[in-house]
């Protein structure tokens, strides 16, 4: 039966559950409280004529959104498919990492790679199902939720008895020790550990969640490398609301929702900031979870030890985004033309030592980082001639002491210090500067302490406890109220996964 439904935050996953919904022939409107649509997805001019999204490429996403929303008949391109990833040597001499293999590294690391990947591959394939699927209760009974239980069994099975032991064993080692096992290059250590670590409170030594973690980035397939969205990842999340908009969803920006309204139970629509009470049958938050339950729901309508549990999710994110309006291109040490992810982690000490100082709520000199120049492929981005360089920079802590107010240009100064140990003249380049830290991403996106993942990925809350049990199925503990964020299962990253599967379980539940 036809519902009306409303989706508090038009962020990617708030964007195709509206889509899912509406195609399905319920009819939904979109409330999102900035004045643009996308979240932390969304394109936006940071300087004129520059522009640059916090999100920038999309490891995770994966055809089959792309395919059933019709995103490309809305707009929606690559302008790379298979970008390189180059670690960066101080000395210039880099090692590039390509669907394909290594290029410049040792003749040992470069035959111990395809094991490396090959493995890694399998045991993401075994998972990836999942990852499009609602988590089964574990107690239920039901077939359905028996069946998904079984599948996840079997597929691990399937693997054979060798990887599957393997994948048990590996699950569980700490990024470090997992590419000690496999590689000789400082180099290459560092930048291979990069992707277990970006986005969560981890670092190479961090036990238990790392490589969940790195089969999560692992798990998209648009194409066999790391893709570039065509406008940034805004060409996706604009290719979205154009594609939810022809299935008749309505958007209001700069819709605050305040409060989420419950009678007898039951959501029946939301307040907005203003006062307007807009009534529905179910409402979706886009929101994280704190913020949902905590916020707009109100610890009164559950369960306290269900509240404890959400107070409890690690939401202090650690990565700030950096974008640089360049007048020119910089040039970096040994490196003819930085078309490519460009990681600044001369090595596992490096990107430790960063975390160290990050734990105890303050930086280090040296900050790791990822670096691309999307304007190098996309005119879009820059005017001619110019370039923006955008770069997720770690360890950037939340709960930063000082705050970050008063340390920002000390933060900013220790970015441009490390990107300028690769790329002496980029401060010549420069023509513009936004930094982002996480209480900015707080702020102006209104993701919990600017959290990559909303909430912490982690084992503890992960699948079947993501954001947390009675609470993971999308459904909330409030009959007619689903989450469809990034602290759902699968988690964070641009995949629009979470909107899906939560559009998938409304439509089952109602
Ligand atoms: C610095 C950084 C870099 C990243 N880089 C990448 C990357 O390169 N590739 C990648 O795949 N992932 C990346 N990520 C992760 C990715 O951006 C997020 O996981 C993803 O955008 C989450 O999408 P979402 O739709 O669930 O939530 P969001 O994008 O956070 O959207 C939530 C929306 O809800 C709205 N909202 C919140 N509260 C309310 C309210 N009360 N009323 C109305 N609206 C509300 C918000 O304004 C927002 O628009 C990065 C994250 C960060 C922080």
């Amino acid at each position: 039966m036809s519902k009306n439904a409303i989706i508090i935050g038009g962020g990617h996953n708030g964007l195709a559950c509206a889509a899912y919904l509406a195609k399905s022939g319920h009819k939904v409107t979109v409330l999102e409280a900035s004045e643009h649509l996308g979240g932390l997805g969304a394109t936006r001019e940071f300087a004129p004529g520059f522009r640059a999204s916090v999100a920038h490429t999309l490891p995770q996403l994966d055809r089959k959104l792309v395919a059933d929303l019709d995103l490309e008949k809305h707009g929606f391109a690559l302008a790379v498919d298979d970008l390189p990833t180059i670690a960066l040597g101080l000395n210039g001499e880099h090692i590039t990492i390509t669907a394909s293999g290594l290029q410049g590294a040792c003749d040992e690391d470069t035959a111990a790679y395809p094991e490396y990947q090959r493995l890694l591959r399998r045991f993401a394939g075994a998972i990836k199902p999942f990852n499009s699927k609602r988590p089964p209760r574990i107690e239920s009974g039901s077939k359905g939720d028996l069946l998904t239980l079984g599948q996840f069994g079997w597929n691990l099975r399937t693997l054979g008895k060798s990887d599957m032991r393997e994948m048990m064993r590996m699950i569980a080692l700490p990024a470090r020790d997992l590419v000690d096992e496999f590689f000789a290059s400082p180099l290459l250590k560092g930048a291979l550990s990069w992707d277990a670590n970006v986005g969560s409170r981890l670092a190479p030594r961090s036990p238990n969640n790392a490589m969940l973690a790195l089969l999560l980035r692992m798990s998209g397939d648009l194409s066999v490398g790391l893709p570039l969205p065509r406008g940034g990842v805004g060409g996706l999340t604009e290719a979205l609301a154009a594609a939810a908009r022809a299935m008749g969803v309505e958007f209001r920006t700069s819709a605050r929702v305040e409060q989420v309204l419950i009678e007898e139970g039951r959501a029946t629509g939301v307040r907005l900031a203003d006062g307007e009470l807009i009534a529905a049958d179910v409402v979706v938050s886009n929101a994280d979870p704190k913020t949902s339950f905590i916020d707009l729901l109100g610890a009164r309508h559950l369960d306290v030890q269900f509240t404890h549990r959400i107070n409890r999710l690690r939401t202090g994110g650690m990565v700030a985004k950096l974008h640089l309006a360049l007048d020119a291109l910089p040039e970096f040490t040994g490196l003819a033309n930085p078309i490519g992810r460009l990681l600044l982690t001369r090595d596992m000490d490096a990107i430790e030592n960063a975390f160290d100082a990050a734990k105890y709520g303050s930086f280090a000199p040296e900050l790791p980082m990822e670096v691309i120049i999307p304007s190098l492929a996309d005119d879009s981005l820059a005017p001619a001639g110019k370039h923006v360089l955008s770069a997720q920079v770690q360890y950037a802590p939340y709960d930063l002491k000082g705050g970050w107010d008063a340390r920002r240009d000390e933060f900013l100064e220790a970015a441009l210090n490390s990107l300028a140990a690769y790329a002496p003249n980029i401060r010549d380049c420069i023509s513009s500067v936004e930094l982002l830290t996480p209480a900015d991403l707080e702020q102006q996106f209104n993701a919990r302490g600017g959290h990559w993942h909303h909430a912490e990925y982690a084992i503890d809350n992960w699948w079947v406890q993501r954001p947390t049990y009675g609470a993971s199925q999308y459904q909330s503990p409030v009959t007619g109220f689903y989450l469809c964020g990034a602290g759902s299962h699968p988690g964070g990253g641009i995949m629009g996964l979470a909107g899906a599967n939560a559009a998938r379980a409304v439509m089952e539940d109602n």
